[in-house]
């Protein structure tokens, strides 16, 4: 591995100057990345969890609020249809509000797992 000593980019050793910036590349060792080396590995650590609560916060955020809309139409369609029609029970929306609430609920209780972080990320 070579790194720029400007930008801090990494490169594969076939590569001889940074593309950005045009510095010459520095040779670093062939294993340790910048989120792995010790010193930094703490700050990383912080930021992570605060980026994971927030997302958990949002989760639970959304999640509830699917919940209660979903129960509120429920509770509408369901008052509406009293005299003997027929009412629309929202269970998409109350289970998917309910799951999210549960998996934002989850992530933060372990908002220190990274798996986690990812798979909420990716949704
Ligand atoms: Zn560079």
């Amino acid at each position: 591995m070579k790194k720029c000593p400007c930008c801090g980019k990494q490169y594969s050793d076939d590569t001889s100057a940074c593309p950005y910036d045009h510095y010459s590349l520095v040779p670093i060792g062939p294993t340790v990345s910048s989120s792995e080396a010790p010193g930094v590995a703490p700050n990383n650590f912080h930021h992570l969890s605060d980026a994971v609560r927030a997302a958990s916060n949002r989760n639970m955020f959304i999640g509830g609020l699917w919940c209660v809309g979903g129960i509120a139409v429920t509770a509408i369609t369901y008052t509406a249809a009293s005299g003997g029609g027929t009412y629309f029970v929202a269970w998409g929306a109350i289970v998917f509000g309910a799951i999210q609430f549960i998996r934002g609920l989850a992530a933060r209780s372990q908002g220190d797992d990274r798996r986690n972080w990812d798979s909420s990320a990716r949704e």
